[in-house]
């Protein structure tokens, strides 16, 4: 099994730091050395089973100019080629303008599983999680999985990573 997956999310979200996790030094490695025309692979999960290569969505925010329009229209490409889509939001603050621009270029993703990373689990109290859920669910494409994640601490990383491989 193999594929790709396109990891996005606002600025500080928390992305690095997952994928740190999951292919760790790997990613010093490749980031210097593979590159595509428009996809940075970002760092490759190996296992008897399965290889995942992860890319990351560059400059994903909201054009100021031509050139940042062009590069959020390739940064958006990269989506439509890749096999699943990490979403990853901050559970510690609200849902802004910036969750909202990349949500929006979301909605025209079709055929492409779109997972939802709620990051940062372990700044939140347990019982506000399901209210952070609930506001990226109001005006969003329907999430093909919802994973309550901490990348500092490692909380259900094994999991996601599991349920990716499982769907590819
Ligand atoms: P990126 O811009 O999306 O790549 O975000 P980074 O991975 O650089 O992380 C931004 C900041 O959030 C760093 O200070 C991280 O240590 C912190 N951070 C990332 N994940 C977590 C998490 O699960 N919990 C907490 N408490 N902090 C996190
Ligand atoms: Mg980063």
């Amino acid at each position: 099994k193999s594929g790709f997956v396109a990891i996005i999310g606002r600025p500080n979200v928390g992305k690095s730091t997952l994928l740190n996790r999951i292919v760790g030094e790997k990613i010093a490695i490749m980031s210097d050395k593979a590159q595509t025309t428009r996809n940075k692979i970002q760092g490759i999960y190996t296992t008897d089973e399965a290889q995942v290569v992860f890319i990351d969505t560059p400059g994903v925010h909201k054009p100021q100019n031509s050139l940042g329009d062009f590069m959020v229209k390739s940064a958006f490409s990269a989506l439509h080629e890749a096999d699943a889509i990490w979403f990853v939001v901050d559970a510690s603050m609200e849902r802004g303008r910036g969750d909202d621009f990349i949500i929006e270029r979301l909605k025209e993703v079709k055929n492409t599983p779109i997972y939802l990373l709620v990051n940062k689990v372990d700044l939140l109290a347990p019982n506000d999680l399901l209210s952070v859920i609930a506001s990226y669910q109001e005006n969003a494409p329907e999430w093909s999985e919802v994973f309550p994640i901490s990348a500092t601490e490692g909380d259900n990383v094994s999991e996601l990573l599991e349920n990716v491989v499982s769907h590819l």
